[in-house]
């Protein structure tokens, strides 16, 4: 069996996006650009704790939040196979496609503890506990963009995903029809208006929110403006 916390992508890996792409081996070489990465090349992983996790994502989170937590999965693998194919990164799909669906969960009313409860609870489809601390670390971190220290491998895979998502940062490490292909299974139903006001509504209602860090009018103008997807909207 492999090493657990490589599995579970508890790597330590530089938390600044910036350092982690300037210190990370280019792989594949510089000037080659990334291939198309369809949604059937990425599948979502059948096991049984990952379609059950998946059932109580659907089945809580808003429809265009799902498309969104869908959309970061597989667009993190595209972003992962190109940029970060080494063994570090090595960790299961599972892993990462759970903390994906999970990832808002907290925008709903539900916690952050019953998503850890979540993942107990069964008898053959729970988490090992390394699996479900690397989950709920990736998901409280995920907006959380710091420009020291380290995070694990799936949170940041997590963050460089939403904001790629959400912003239009990192363009150059997806290609086009990768953006098409996922954007046609997992439609963005306005999502950029959605995210937006849901941010302007968290830090009206919670003046103190972490969202705030990002920036209060820059953080939903980036949203706003995020000319990458678009065309998808
Ligand atoms: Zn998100």
């Amino acid at each position: 069996m492999p090493n657990p916390l490589t599995l579970y992508g508890l790597t330590p890996v530089p938390a600044s996006s910036q350092t982690l792409l300037t210190s990370t081996p280019a792989y594949p070489p510089p000037n080659t650009a990334p291939i198309p990465i369809l949604v059937s090349d990425t599948p979502i992983p059948n096991t049984r704790l990952a379609t059950r996790i998946n059932a109580y994502a659907q089945a809580h989170l808003p429809p265009p939040t799902y498309h969104h937590s869908l959309r970061v999965y597989h667009y993190g693998l595209a972003i992962k196979r190109y940029r970060f194919p080494f063994p570090d990164w090595d960790f299961s799909d599972e892993t990462y496609f759970l903390a994906c669906v999970l990832h808002d969960i907290g925008t709903t009313e539900e916690n952050l503890n019953e998503t850890e409860d979540r993942m107990d609870g069964g008898e053959e489809d729970v988490a090992p506990r390394d699996q479900a601390e690397s989950v709920a670390e990736a998901i409280i971190r995920h907006q959380d963009l710091c420009t020291v220290g380290k995070i694990t491998a799936v949170g940041q895979l997590l963050q460089l995903a939403t904001i790629f998502d959400n912003t239009g940062a990192y363009a150059d490490l997806v290609h086009p029809e990768t953006i098409k292909d996922v954007s046609a299974h997992f439609p963005r139903l306005h999502w950029s208006d959605c995210f937006a006001a849901t941010i302007h509504r968290e830090n009206g209602l919670k003046p103190w929110a972490h969202t705030t860090a990002l920036g209060e009018e820059e953080f939903p103008a980036k949203v706003l403006g995020n000319k990458l997807m678009e065309p998808y909207e």
